[in-house]
């Protein structure tokens, strides 16, 4: 068993053998997954896994604490959501003249929201905890994706008359877990 050592601590993982040029180091699922080259030799990966083990650690304990917050969701949170979802598609629909075909609320990884060509808008489940302001913003930001479909200076503009203050809580959301 392959195994990094970092403040005693012992961290598994799994080497992968490939056609590669580089090493690359993943961490998926709690998994480290080191993958290297057909022919790099052992103390080569020894010695770059040890001065990468500081940052594997963290990837890691950063990993564990995304699953915590996730995982404290409960259904009374999504229902919060979607009422305050309800509440401003409604205010924002009267306001910008559009309305979205759809709104789900999805477990999405790499977006707070998004807005398709097909006018349906998805919202991450993981505004569920957040403050209502973060979540509007959100739905205002998608919602102006129904006229602008990019992030123009007209499309920040359209925010900006609705919310004077959205780029702090764009500020806000960039910054959180
Ligand atoms: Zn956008």
């Amino acid at each position: 068993m392959n195994e990094i050592e970092y403040k005693g601590k012992k961290i598994p993982y799994i080497l992968v053998k490939s056609k590669i040029k580089n090493i690359y180091i993943q961490i998926k699922d709690g998994q480290v997954i080191v993958k290297v080259p057909l022919r790099v030799k052992e103390q080569y990966i020894n010695e770059l896994i040890k001065k990468k083990s500081k940052w594997i650690y963290e990837k890691i304990e950063e990993n564990k604490r995304k699953t915590d917050i996730e995982e404290k969701i409960e259904q009374k949170d999504i229902e919060r959501l979607s009422k305050i979802i309800q509440k401003n598609v409604k205010k924002y629909s009267i306001e910008l003249g559009v309305v979205p075909k759809k709104v789900r609320i999805r477990d999405i990884k790499y977006a707070w929201g998004s807005c398709s060509s097909n006018k349906n808008i998805t919202i991450n489940m993981r505004l569920a905890k957040k403050d209502e302001e973060i979540i509007e913003y959100v739905i205002l930001h998608e919602m102006c994706h129904l006229i602008y479909m990019n992030h123009s200076k007209e499309f920040w503009k359209l925010i900006e008359k609705y919310m004077p203050k959205y780029k702090e809580n764009r500020k806000r959301l960039k910054n959180m877990a």
